[in-house]
């Protein structure tokens, strides 16, 4: 029996906050017909339940009400053919649109340095991953959920580039921020996800490196694809 088709594989992206991981992610799924995987979505939507549900006030993370919180949370990803991506539900409500705010972005590297937070979302990314063919962007989608991942890149952007992109998003959605408090929130994210006691964000051994400071989105797509025809062969 021959197969010619190319075999499915995953493919880790991991790298610094706001890279351009998920669009590029997603732009990778598309092409190859894969499935895209935000787990920093999934980090964002415990953070936002544990907003609304009081265990955090005044910005401070009271880890175990958000543990508690965790076993009444069922997290689920429905396609939206709109996006060309999966939009994230909690308990069936559609949170896609509340998970990127200011607000929650202050909070998400504290929540998520929670070690049963991160058991319970990395066995989650582990199944969803079972039979290859995923997209898979996080910060330690290369070293710990996906170890064995046929290609691993590691994105990162000079700080004030990736201030300037997430500050274009935020404003065109009409959010009200300034480029500071964005350049602010990006360093301290960068710090306290590079670390974090667990599974900080280090760059896999076997990672291939991406600055993409000064790159289009069409030359970090060429730059990929030639990858992605090695690690499939
Ligand atoms: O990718 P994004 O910037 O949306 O991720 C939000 C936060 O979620 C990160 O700053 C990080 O603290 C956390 N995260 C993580 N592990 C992942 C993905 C995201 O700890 N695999």
């Amino acid at each position: 029996m021959s197969d010619t088709k190319p075999h499915k594989i995953i493919i880790a992206i991991d790298g610094f906050s706001s890279c351009g991981k998920s669009t590029f992610a997603k732009a990778i799924a598309s092409r190859l017909g894969y499935i895209f995987i935000d787990t920093g979505a999934m980090y964002r939507a415990v953070t936002l339940y544990a907003l609304e549900h009081g265990a955090i006030r005044s910005g401070i993370v009271h880890e175990e009400e958000v543990v508690a919180l965790l076993n009444e949370m069922a997290i689920t990803f429905r396609f939206n053919p709109e996006r060309g991506a999966s939009d994230i539900y909690v308990n069936g409500d559609r949170v896609e649109g509340k998970i990127r705010t200011i607000e929650v972005s202050n909070c998400v590297s504290a929540v998520s340095a929670i070690a049963e937070v991160r058991h319970k979302l990395v066995a989650m990314q582990q199944e969803m991953g079972r039979k290859r063919g995923v997209v898979m962007d996080g910060r330690d989608i290369g070293t710990v959920v996906f170890p064995d991942a046929e290609l691993k890149i590691f994105m990162t952007a000079d700080p004030r580039v990736r201030a300037q992109r997430r500050y274009d998003e935020l404003t065109a959605k009409g959010d009200n921020v300034s480029l500071e408090e964005i350049e602010q929130n990006v360093r301290d994210r960068d710090y306290q996800d590079m670390h974090r006691a667990i599974s900080p964000l280090r760059q896999a051994d076997d990672a291939i490196v991406l600055d993409n400071s000064a790159m289009t989105v069409e030359e970090q797509m060429e730059w990929v694809m030639e990858r992605i025809e090695q690690a499939r062969n």
